[in-house]
């Protein structure tokens, strides 16, 4: 997900003074007077602040100051607390454009900066209000262009930035009415992402194909940014059309710039090509995938006198991605699994990995899990089975379906595609299935609904399907 943004009202600003100045009278002929010197200096301090020389934009218009009252005393003070704003010294900024007010009650520049500062610093009705006090002041159409985009800005990133803080907690609904709210200031210069996440949003939520819609309303708003054809592209995998999804890959693909990026997209394509027949392969409507799994030995099922199963949940403070919340995931993905068999199956937590018999780790580094075939495959998470060493007669009499003896689950505390942050979501939907495979499941389901389908799909809620439970529960309910 690309998500973050900035409001990008620092060049309306700059703009903004930029015309200010020279609006200014040429000043008086004749001998130096200090009306003259400050108007000099006044200028200089505006030419240094609209090439970004913010330090010594303010130390000019300090001087301005220093010659005592003038005509643009106002002004400069308003241009200081600008330079300071653009120095994300706030309450500095804050100080100068209320002095600046004090000198003079109609400087609007000071409020369409006192809008800027309060939109950097999150009170967005203060800077919806300072805007209206600039509106009021506001002397020509270009001012109040300028001030009506800034305004939709703020309306905009009012409801944006508690969106983001919502699809960062996987609180999908609320991100979802909060984006919506945001939509409603289009055409703002956010639409774009605004659009952008709420296609994201809504794919989380299951309904892709309102996400493609939204993926091709920012398509309008941002012609160029083809990143968007990815997660169509992922969209149309949900829906099981790959002819569809790997075309827009391909586009995605065709247009990026980043290598890196590129062979990951190819990669996608590839697996997306290799899936084609399973995905099209019919999907039984039985209501568990166990005969499946037998067929190709896929079941490593623990013996019963190893109940409870001891497992030890790591940490890994200090990763990249990882939070806190992390191993309460993984506890959960266990207790949902030993609450779907019914009690058959059993667990216990254990303190120290050489205790455990299943053990979960996270890590920052690239996992792939190589398939039957041969291929590599990116992913979330994987679990690495030992056989049990003592013994133990195979699951069905079936040789290939042996007794487990540890279980290693690995997973990653990034996005595995996109390497950014995971959501609470997808971290709860890798721990469900690695410790889906750990418990015995070793194959995958064809069907995208069940949490052990072989490859992600948004169609998944973060939890156990019916499927998974039965499955689960006709491993060990069966004596031998
Ligand atoms: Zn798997």
């Amino acid at each position: 997900m690309k998500s973050s943004s900035k409001p990008a009202s620092k060049a309306c600003l700059l703009s903004l003074f930029a015309g200010f100045f020279l609006a200014f009278p040429p000043a008086a002929l004749g001998q130096y007077s200090r009306e003259e010197l400050a108007y000099r200096l006044v200028s200089q301090g505006y030419k240094q602040l609209n090439s970004r020389n913010y330090r010594e934009a303010i130390a000019t218009l300090k001087e301005v100051l220093k010659q005592g009252p003038s005509r643009y005393s106002a002004g400069a003070l308003a241009a200081i607390g600008s330079a300071h704003r653009s120095l994300k010294e706030y309450p500095e900024a804050i100080s100068a454009l209320r002095e600046s007010l004090r000198v003079n009650p109609r400087e609007k520049e000071a409020y369409y900066t006192f809008a800027c500062v309060y939109l950097d610093t999150k009170r967005y009705e203060d800077a919806l209000a300072a805007l209206e006090r600039f509106k009021l002041l506001a002397e020509s159409k270009r001012e109040l262009k300028d001030a009506e985009d800034l305004g939709k800005q703020i309306s905009a990133y009012r409801y944006m930035e508690p969106a983001e803080l919502a699809i960062k907690q996987g609180r999908n609904l609320v991100a979802k009415d909060l984006l919506l709210q945001a939509a409603k200031e289009d055409p703002s210069p956010f639409s774009g992402v605004i659009h952008r996440q709420l296609a994201y949003v809504f794919r989380n939520l299951g309904n892709s194909s309102q996400a493609i819609e939204e993926c091709q309303t920012a398509l309008k708003f941002e012609p160029k940014n083809k990143s968007v054809n990815y997660t169509i592209g992922l969209c149309y995998k949900d829906l099981g059309q790959v002819d569809n999804a790997i075309a827009y890959l391909k586009r995605f693909a065709e247009s990026e710039k980043d290598a890196e990026e590129k062979a990951k997209a190819r990669e996608f394509i590839e697996d997306l090509e290799h899936d084609r027949e399973l995905l099209a392969a019919p999907v039984s409507d039985s209501p568990d995938y166990l005969d499946a799994l037998l067929a190709n030995g896929k079941v490593h099922r623990w013996a019963k006198t190893a109940m409870p199963l001891r497992v030890y949940i790591g940490r890994g403070e200090g990763l990249t991605g990882y939070r806190e919340n992390f191993p309460q995931f993984a506890f959960k993905a266990f207790d949902s699994w030993v609450r779907a068999s019914g009690g058959l199956l059993q667990c216990v937590l254990v303190d120290r990995p050489q205790d455990s018999d299943i053990e979960l780790e996270w890590t920052v580094e690239d996992l792939f899990k190589e398939e039957d075939d041969g291929k590599k495959r990116r992913a979330a998470g994987i679990t690495h089975m030992q056989p049990a060493t003592e013994a133990y007669s195979s699951f069905n009499s079936n040789p290939a379906c042996w007794a487990v003896g540890h279980a290693k689950i690995r997973i990653q505390t990034i996005n595995c595609f996109s390497r950014e942050e995971c959501t609470d979501d997808d971290i709860l939907s890798t721990c469900l299935h690695e410790a889906g495979h750990a418990l015995g499941i070793g194959g995958h389901s064809a069907y995208f609904s069940d949490i052990m389908f072989f490859g992600v799909s948004n169609k998944q809620l973060p939890a156990l399907s019916k499927r998974d439970k039965a499955t689960i529960v006709r491993i060990y309910q069966s004596e031998n």
